[in-house]
Parts: C-alpha cells; sequence; structure tokens
C-alpha cells in the first residue's frame, strides 16, 4: 500500500478513508466507481481521491494501464466471436 499525501497540507499517511456523507458524494461513488472519500487527519481536509492509490507516472500505473487494456482485447475478441457465431450458426 503505497502512502497517500494529503492534497492541502501535504502531510503523508494522515489520510484515511471517510464514510459517505451526503448525496454528492454518493452520486460521485457511483459516477466515478474508484474514488472514495478521504479525510485528512492532520488538517482535517475532507474530499474525493482515488481509492487505489494513483501515484502519478508510477511504472505500476502503465502495468496497469497494460494490463487493463490487454484484458478489454481479450473480451471484444470473445464478443466477436459470439456475435459471429449467432450470425453464422454451424
Ligand atoms: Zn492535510
Amino acid at each position: 500500500m503505497v502512502a497517500r499525501q494529503c492534497p492541502v497540507c501535504l502531510s503523508v499517511g494522515t489520510l484515511s478513508a471517510s464514510h459517505v456523507r451526503n448525496a454528492q458524494e454518493t452520486f460521485m461513488m457511483v459516477l466515478v466507481p474508484f474514488i472514495h472519500p478521504f479525510r485528512c487527519s492532520a488538517c482535517n481536509w475532507r474530499g474525493m481521491m482515488g481509492r487505489m492509490s494513483l501515484v502519478r507516472h508510477s511504472r505500476l500505473n502503465a502495468a496497469l494501464n497494460v494490463l487493463m487494456y490487454s484484458v478489454l482485447v481479450v473480451v471484444a475478441i470473445q464478443l466477436y466471436g459470439v456475435i459471429h457465431d449467432s450470425l453464422h450458426p454451424a
């Protein structure tokens, strides 16, 4: 687990996952599945951040992106096969 940094006071390791408190945050979480409300114990900042600590320009992120695209390609190929089979039954 990579330590998150508070965007306001720049403390590291002071952010903890917080509960959703209002309709706007619930809406945001439904809209963007990877974000979650966090709270900083040092400056009391509260806001939405990526649930998976998104360290910019990290190699892990690049690897994850490649993995995501690979999965998408595999799913697309399988979907094509299903559509192809339904159009041309044996
Ligand atoms: Zn803070």
